[in-house]
């Protein structure tokens, strides 16, 4: 497998050097910006798998960078894990609204960190073991697990990492319901700590994507019980 790239942007020097040490340890080649002008511009130049974003930054915003970089074509599906001080839930939430994956609250441990760095690129190639040429269908969509992309009537829709683990996931349970605790264990994985609303976060987002095109009711919500995804009527 080839080295993957993460791009750190933190102010804070111990931080991104406490950072950088633990990632390059873990065989991460890693890429470094101060501020979010820098981190945008490395992220277009460098091509990074994935990106640790500071929340609290000089100027731009960790939270506006996000945005940003959702709405870039080249750094639209980036996963990015945002780095929040304890306390900031509020930032979590705006976080996972503006695209954000993941999360992690300092002070963390760099074990911690890493795990959540595989768990996020795992999430992403998540289709590895799928035999070439393979594709979901469902309705109008295609995902094609080969290329990691998404068609709707043969159109490229661009999907974020997580968004597209979720259709994934849908496509190949369909006309059952799931538990918000259920989906956070098959599409985020299990040892990850994230509150059940981010699985709402994620299919808000989703929905907002599917709805120009009319086929956000294929992702149902289903009262005290969860989401099901349906192509049928
Ligand atoms: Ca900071």
């Amino acid at each position: 497998m080839s080295q993957k790239t993460i791009l750190i942007v933190e102010d804070e020097a111990a931080i991104r050097d406490m950072l950088k040490f633990t990632l390059t340890a873990s065989g991460f080649w890693v890429e470094e910006a101060d501020n979010a002008e820098q981190g945008m511009r490395l992220a277009l130049e460098k091509n990074p798998d994935l990106i640790l974003l500071d929340w609290m930054l000089p100027g731009i915003s960790g939270v506006s960078m996000a945005q940003k970089m959702r709405q870039n074509e080249k750094t639209q599906a980036l996963p990015i894990i945002m780095l929040t001080a304890r306390g900031e839930e509020e930032a979590q939430v705006q976080g996972f609204e503006a695209g954000v994956d993941d999360y992690v609250v300092k002070p963390f441990s760099p074990r911690a960190l890493v795990a959540r760095v595989n768990a996020l690129l795992r999430r992403q190639h998540g289709t590895q073991g799928a035999s070439d040429g393979q594709q979901l269908i469902a309705g109008r969509m295609c995902l094609d697990l080969e290329s990691h992309r998404f068609y709707v009537d043969g159109e490229e829709l661009k999907l974020g990492p997580t968004e597209f683990k979720l259709v994934q996931f849908f496509i190949s349970h369909p006309n059952r319901v799931f538990s918000r605790a259920q989906l956070l264990d098959q599409v985020w994985g299990l040892n990850v700590v994230v509150e059940e609303r981010t699985v709402d976060v994620h299919i808000r987002r989703l929905r907002k994507l599917l709805e120009p095109i009319q086929i956000d009711h294929y992702i149902q919500t289903i009262r005290g019980a969860g989401y099901r995804f349906s192509v049928e009527d």
